[in-house]
């Protein structure tokens, strides 16, 4: 029994209507439920108390998505000018807006996350992503091309949809990872099959009763709910897609690839990270740490950008690890619906294992570890800020992606830029990083000698639509976000004439 009872107080009039019964997947103009009948529980992480149900789709339910999705791409859709699709886009995302309060209670209680957080970052990334991409909408087009052999001919490119989309998301922050796919989905002309995360689909299918009340045709948005082993690999190796955008772990993200590889499809892949915060002795502390230990303790940890590995110069370390232990100690955990909480539970109890795990595990390897005495009255997947100080370079946790609020920290000295530069680039990972220093010299030198898709400079965390998105080694391939996502759904076609 789905009982709201404890959160009800603490919802508005639209989240408390969509919250607190089953809710149906989409499947064309369809709302139903899974073939076979099967219901997945969603719980609230603060409490684990149940929130929700939503189906459990499988392999037959994808098969009727891919269907209603194919034949959206042949119908009204295809045949929409790019104006008119950034038109819908805009009309949408204006939607997102207005229901802003709406969508971020409905995330913040679904994925354990700060209300505030969800109100004034997530939703509003989510519908400037959507604005952003209305204006590319009209603006997809190849170009002619000057031959290089001789001969009177006209040459040229044209930029057409790649056809059908299936996202496969993760549960740490469903309404922007669904964005970054879904924006240029829409823009490029495409169709799509979103499998959200089982653990947090709710924003999802709220999404996707937004987009069919604007006016998007139907099937062209379908959302799939279902467990990553049903419903996500059915989506990789089905025949009738053309395209996985995945998001996720670089185990799942590999598994994935392979199945799609079968049938040649394109894939982008955005998995996981274990970002260096590179602090040198003359970046500006007081600016820096309170910027440090939000990179590290936002979202309690579970980002894939996550600032996670903490290297400064020796000569301010102890003041560096004493202000982030100071800035952990102002956070407020509790439930993410209440409007002061800053650090909201982890996702699920696996999660809360995992880093619990780590923590053992890092003090095993020799670090000293260091965690915040926080309280808080809920019974939910809480764990404390801790930190992870002198651990080897080698050690699983120096290397691996925890994903919770653990940030491992390690000094350096007076060795050159290079040698900095390497330490910061000492994991399988490549996603992002953070350099902090106010020398131009040092700032421009660590950016072209790390390794990741996005460095940031005397800042962790700049993210913006207009920003292409993504990761080095095993961080990923592919960009989001940008100018880039329109080439990554869209298939070059060379037309050649000879005159
Ligand atoms: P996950 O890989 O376990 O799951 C991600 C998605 O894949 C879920 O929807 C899941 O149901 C699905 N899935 C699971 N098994 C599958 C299978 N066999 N076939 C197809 N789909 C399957 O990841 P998670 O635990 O949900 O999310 C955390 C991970 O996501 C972290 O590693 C994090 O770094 C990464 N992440 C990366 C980015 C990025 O942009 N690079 C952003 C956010 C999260």
């Amino acid at each position: 029994m789905i009982d709201l009872t404890r959160v009800a107080p603490l919802l508005n009039e639209g989240a408390r209507q969509f919250l607190g019964s089953a809710q149906p997947m989409l499947i064309g103009e369809q709302w139903c439920n899974a073939d076979s009948g099967e219901l997945i529980d969603v719980f609230d992480p603060a409490t684990g108390t149940l929130l929700s149900q939503v189906p459990a789709g499988g392999a037959s339910d994808v098969d009727r998505a891919v269907t209603a999705a194919r034949q959206a791409l042949a119908g009204p859709w295809g045949q929409m000018t790019g104006l008119e699709r950034g038109k819908l886009i805009t009309r949408f995302a204006q939607r997102l807006e207005a229901l802003a309060d709406e969508l971020a209670q409905i995330e913040a209680i679904d994925c354990g996350k700060a209300v505030t957080h969800a109100r004034y970052v997530d939703v509003p990334l989510t519908a400037n992503t959507y604005h952003y991409m209305a204006g590319w909408a009209s603006k997809v087009a190849g170009a002619t091309v000057g031959l290089s052999s001789p001969g009177n001919a006209h040459a040229f490119t044209l930029r057409e949809p790649i056809g059908v989309v299936a996202q496969i998301v993760p549960w740490n922050f469903p309404l922007v990872l669904t964005a970054y796919k879904l924006a240029p989905i829409l823009a490029t002309g495409c169709t799509t099959i979103i499998k959200p995360a089982e653990q947090t689909p709710l924003s999802t299918l709220r999404l996707a009763q937004i987009a069919l009340e604007v006016g998007f045709p139907p099937g062209v948005i379908n959302v799939v709910t279902g467990y990553g082993a049903a419903a996500g690999a059915a989506l990789a190796a089905h025949p009738g897609v053309d395209k996985i955008a995945f998001t996720g772990s670089t185990e799942v993200g590999k598994q994935v690839a392979r199945t799609a590889l079968d049938s040649v499809k394109r894939v982008t892949l955005e998995l996981g990270g274990k970002s260096p915060m590179v602090v040198f002795a003359d970046a500006d502390l007081d600016h820096a740490i309170p910027a440090l230990a939000q990179a590290i303790f936002f979202h309690q940890g579970q980002v894939c950008t996550a600032g996670s590995r903490l290297l400064v110069h020796r000569s301010i370390h102890d003041r560096v690890i004493e202000g982030i232990i100071r800035q952990a100690g102002l956070l407020k955990m509790g439930h993410g619906l209440e409007p002061e909480t800053t650090l909201g539970p982890l996702i699920s109890k696996r999660q809360l294992d995992r880093v619990r795990h780590y923590i053992e595990q890092g003090q095993r390897d020799g670090a000293d570890v260091i965690s915040t005495g926080l309280e808080t009255a809920e019974s939910g997947y809480f764990v404390q800020p801790t930190l992870l100080v002198g651990a080897s370079p080698e050690s699983a946790v120096m290397r691996e992606e925890i994903f919770g609020p653990v940030l491992c920290v390690t000094s350096f000295g007076d060795e050159g830029l290079h040698d900095i530069a390497r330490q910061a680039n000492d994991t399988p990972f490549g996603l992002s990083a953070s350099v902090w220093t106010h020398d131009l010299s040092t700032a421009h030198t660590m950016a072209k000698l790390i390794k990741a898709g996005s460095v940031w400079v005397n800042a962790h965390h700049c993210f913006d639509p207009a920003l292409p998105f993504g990761g080095f080694k095993q961080s990923g391939f592919g960009r989001e976000q940008g100018a880039e996502a329109i080439h990554t759904f869209t298939e070059v076609k060379s037309v050649c004439m000879k005159l």
